[in-house]
């Protein structure tokens, strides 16, 4: 049985642990077209269902290393304003933050890393992102605390990936986990349920092979598919709304009850050294076309403690 990430924090830290999210600055290749894909072009729409913010719509953007700080006690200040935090982990989520030169991310990382009030660094990546360079760049930022690494993997089916526009195949998944649990790095991986055109039995299979990896995975982020305003995907859902019966990629869009029926059954299928950091989609309101109900994060977390999933993550 996997545990919650604030039960795992608490366990470990003995309080509560909150998360500043930030900005590296740095781009993604599937949006700057420096990504050639298997075609020979250059990849300028990234991931279908990624929007504007890169996933991740909370965070201010920096140019200069030194404009950290700045960032750092904004987040911070915002945090304060609703609890008494005080150790926090940075958390790197939008756009490829191991995509840029590693002097840079270096001193970036370091600067964030060293502070007293940071217990973890976690950054949000691509495994096509992952050189010898920034793996040696990862290796001693971890040795001064832990240092997670977040993959996007989303999904293991090729046909998928071909269709979200991944733009890289599960066999660079599969090196750069080697990788990254060799140099002792905590690997999390990112999981979308309900990608246009997979079935129960395909997500099933995702969180299965995740489940089987050796070494276990450290943990997983299982969120639902937001379709969201101004991406692809939100064109697709469109034209698919108009045209259901000849879609290659149908789209389901699945409800509060399907979806907490479907997370229980992936936790089951997790073994006990896995950390559960995520079981919903938070992606920005303003933009949320569907599924609506995700708005709802209390009824929920409701739905799934009614469903005991939550009731074993509990264990200590
Ligand atoms: S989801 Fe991540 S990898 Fe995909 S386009 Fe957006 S920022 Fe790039």
């Amino acid at each position: 049985m996997p545990i919650k990430l604030s039960t795992y924090l608490k366990n470990t830290y003995g309080e509560k642990i909150y998360r500043l999210s930030l900005s590296s600055g740095c781009s993604c290749p599937n949006r700057d077209g420096s990504l050639i894909m298997a075609d020979g072009k250059p990849s300028y729409g990234g991931c279908t269902f990624c929007s504007e913010g890169g996933s991740g719509e909370f965070a201010q953007m920096i140019k200069e290393p030194e404009e950290i700080a700045g960032q750092l006690e904004k987040a911070k200040a915002r945090i304060a304003e609703k609890t008494d935090a005080r150790r926090f982990i940075a958390y790197f989520q939008s756009y490829t933050n191991t995509y840029g030169d590693p002097d840079r991310l270096y001193a970036l990382y370091k600067e964030v890393i060293e502070r007293d009030d940071i217990e973890i660094l976690s950054i949000g990546t691509r495994p096509d992102c992952i050189s010898e360079d920034i793996l040696d760049m990862l290796k001693k930022l971890n040795a001064i605390k832990p240092v997670w690494v977040e993959l996007g993997l989303q999904t293991i089916h090729e046909r998928t990936a071909k269709h979200i526009n991944r733009g890289y195949e599960l066999s660079v998944f599969q090196d750069t986990y080697r990788r990254l649990k060799e140099a002792g790095i905590t690997v999390i991986v990112h999981v979308i349920l309900g990608l246009p055109g997979e079935t129960k039995e395909d997500m099933l299979e995702t969180v299965r092979f995740l489940a089987e990896l050796s070494p276990a995975l450290d943990g997983i982020k299982l969120q639902n598919l937001n379709i969201l305003k101004g991406t692809v995907m939100a064109r697709e859902y469109e034209d698919y709304l108009k045209n259901p019966e000849d879609a290659e990629f149908p789209f389901h869009i699945m409800s509060m009850e399907e979806y907490t029926d479907l997370i229980a059954e992936c936790l089951a299928l997790l073994p006990k050294e896995t950390v559960v950091h995520r079981m919903t989609g938070d992606g920005p309101r303003a933009l949320l076309i569907e599924p609506l109900w995700v708005t709802d994060k209390k009824r929920v977390l409701n739905m799934l403690t009614a469903k005991c999933a939550l009731a074993f993550l509990e264990q200590k």
